[in-house]
C-alpha cells in the first residue's frame, strides 16, 4: 500500500486499506508529507509548517488533511499514555523504596455520567463553509479513526439538536464545524478552543462567499496558541491570499 511510505500510523494505513485506496493522490502525496512535523532536533521543539493548497473536489484533499492531523494526534496520545506509565511506575518504585503500600491506578472517568461534564478541549479543528461539507468531512474521518483508540471525531453544525451535539462533542479530540454554531458552542463555553493545535480551513473561497470573514477571523484570534493551519481553497485569487496572509506563518503553497 501506497500509504505506508508517507510514514502513518499503522492504524490510519489499515484505515485507507479497507477503503480500498491503494495510492495516495497528487494532493495527499504532496501534502501529507509536509503537514507532518518536522522532526525536533535534539532539545528542540517539534515544528508544524503552516501549507495553502489549492485543490478541487474529487482531489481527495479530506483525506490529505485528515491524515496528517489524525497521525500527530495518535502519535501525541501515545506520548501522553507512555508518560503516564512511567510516572505511575515511579511513584510505586518509590513507594516500595520507603516500604509503603503502592499508590493505586487513577481510575478513568465515565464521561457519559453528566456530573463529569467537562467543556470540550478539542486537540484539532476543520472549518467547513456548509452544513453537508462539515458531515461528509466528519464521516471521512470517522472512517479514518475506526482503528484508534481513543480518537474520537465531533460534528458541530447548524440544525441539528443542541444537545445531542454537545453530548457527542464530550471528549472529542477533532471537532469538524461551520464556523457560526461553532462559535455559538464557544460563547455558551460548551467548547473551548485554547487546546486546538491545528487548524485545517476548508474551501477557504466558498467560506469568503459566504460571508464568514469575521467568523473566521475571530476563530483566528481564538485558536492564536495553535501550531499549525492549512487552507484549501479552489483558487488562489487575491482575497484568499489576503486571508492566508491573516492567519498563516509563512505558508507553503501546494498548487495541484
Ligand atoms: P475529496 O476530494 O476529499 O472529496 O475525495 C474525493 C473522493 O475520492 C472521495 O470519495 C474519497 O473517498 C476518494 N479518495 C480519496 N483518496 C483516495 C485514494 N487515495 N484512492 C482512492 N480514492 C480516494
Amino acid at each position: 500500500n501506497g500509504f505506508v511510505k508517507l510514514g502513518l500510523a499503522p492504524e490510519l494505513v489499515q484505515a485507507v486499506a479497507d477503503l480500498g485506496y491503494t495510492e495516495p493522490t497528487t494532493v495527499q502525496s504532496k501534502v501529507i508529507p509536509l503537514a507532518l512535523p518536522v522532526a525536533p532536533v535534539e532539545g528542540q521543539v517539534t515544528r508544524y509548517t503552516d501549507l495553502m493548497v489549492s485543490s478541487q473536489t474529487g482531489s481527495g484533499k479530506t483525506a490529505a488533511f485528515l491524515l496528517p492531523v489524525l497521525h500527530t494526534l495518535i502519535q501525541q496520545q501515545a506520548q501522553a499514555e507512555a508518560d503516564a506509565r512511567a510516572e505511575f511506575d515511579r511513584a510505586v518504585a518509590e513507594a516500595a523504596a520507603r516500604g509503603e503500600p503502592a499508590p493505586k491506578r487513577p481510575k478513568r472517568k465515565d464521561p457519559t455520567n453528566t456530573r463529569n461534564f467537562k467543556a470540550a478541549t478539542p486537540g484539532a479543528l476543520i472549518l467547513c463553509p456548509t452544513r453537508e461539507l462539515a458531515q461528509q468531512v466528519a464521516h471521512d474521518a470517522i472512517e479514518l479513526v475506526k482503528h484508534c483508540r481513543g480518537l474520537r471525531v465531533a460534528n458541530v453544525v447548524g440544525g441539528m439538536p443542541y444537545q445531542l451535539q454537545i453530548a457527542k462533542l464530550q471528549n472529542a479530540n477533532l471537532v469538524v464545524a461551520t464556523p457560526g454554531r461553532l462559535l455559538d458552542l464557544q460563547r455558551s463555553q460548551q467548547i473551548k478552543l485554547e487546546q486546538v493545535q491545528f487548524l485545517v480551513v476548508d474551501e477557504a473561497d466558498r467560506m469568503l462567499d459566504l460571508g464568514f470573514s469575521d467568523d473566521l477571523a475571530e476563530l483566528n484570534q481564538l485558536t492564536i496558541q495553535r501550531q499549525q493551519t492549512m487552507m484549501f481553497s479552489a483558487t488562489f485569487a487575491p482575497r484568499i491570499q489576503q486571508l492566508a496572509a491573516r492567519v498563516m506563518r509563512e505558508p507553503q503553497r501546494i498548487q495541484i
